[in-house]
């Protein structure tokens, strides 16, 4: 079964061309990594899978469903941003009960559904801590874990190791490639860092001036760049 597909998506903003044309087919359980320059359209891109914008063209499906009209909440997609904001009065546990509540989960399926995303997350000894006392890697976990624990079919992220020192960058986002693998989650992630991009994806999506300009495994993409600008993005050597 088919994860995402994005048929000629294309969107204006203030007056001007954000995105053009974009055509992406992801598979269930595919990890794809769009980047590109700040500017190229990563975000609009994201937020119009996710629902946050409509496009002026063009359709987004979901496990074989056009859902360019639903909204947000009825997509079953969360999405991690740079700038995630856990509640800083509550404690993990309840900044994880927030989605379950809001969905209208009872109390002990609540508890069990935040057991388990806890400990695949490796959070089962900081449920009680407020925010204020976690790391930054830890904080990360937690506002992954707000998005897990609702069992989206895609999962989106931007930018969400932006705010991390460069050896958390690398420890964190192994731990979302071992957990996006075991999972099997439908994943579609966002940076402007090609190591990034290179050590986590399936496939990547190079992105410049609101297009694809190709879509390929890392492997292909070093190896048989479209152009000097993937070549140079990616780093392949002259
Ligand atoms: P990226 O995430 O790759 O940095 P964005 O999707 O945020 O790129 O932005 C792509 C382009 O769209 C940029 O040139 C940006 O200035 C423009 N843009 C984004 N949001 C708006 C908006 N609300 N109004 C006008 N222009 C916007
Ligand atoms: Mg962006």
């Amino acid at each position: 079964m088919t994860g995402l597909v994005v048929t000629n998506v294309g969107k204006k903003l203030g007056g001007s061309p954000v995105l053009s044309g974009i055509n992406l087919e992801i598979a269930s359980g595919e990890l794809v990594v769009c980047v590109g320059p700040s500017g190229s359209g990563k975000s609009t891109l994201l937020r119009i899978i996710a629902g946050l914008e409509i496009p002026d063209t063009g359709a987004i499906w979901m496990g074989g469903r056009d859902v360019t009209k639903r909204s947000p909440e009825k997509r079953n997609v969360a999405m991690v941003f740079q700038s995630y904001a856990l509640y800083p009065h509550l404690s993990v546990e309840e900044n994880m009960a927030f989605p379950l509540r809001a969905k209208g989960i009872p109390s002990a399926e609540r508890k069990q559904m935040i057991a388990e995303t806890a400990s695949m997350l490796g959070l089962r000894e900081l449920l009680k801590r407020k925010p204020a006392a976690l790391s930054g890697g830890q904080r990360q976990r937690v506002a992954m874990g707000r998005c897990l624990v609702r069992n989206p079919c895609l999962f989106l992220m931007d930018e969400p190791l932006s705010n991390l020192d460069a050896f958390l960058r690398m420890q964190v986002r192994m731990e979302i490639k071992s957990l996006q693998r075991r999972l099997g989650t439908t994943m579609v992630y966002v940076t402007h860092d090609q190591s990034e991009a290179m050590t986590i994806a399936d496939r990547i999506a190079v992105m410049e001036t609101g297009q694809i300009i190709q879509l390929a495994s890392p492997q292909d993409l070093y190896r048989s760049p479209v152009n000097r600008f993937v070549a140079g993005f990616i780093g392949t050597p002259a």
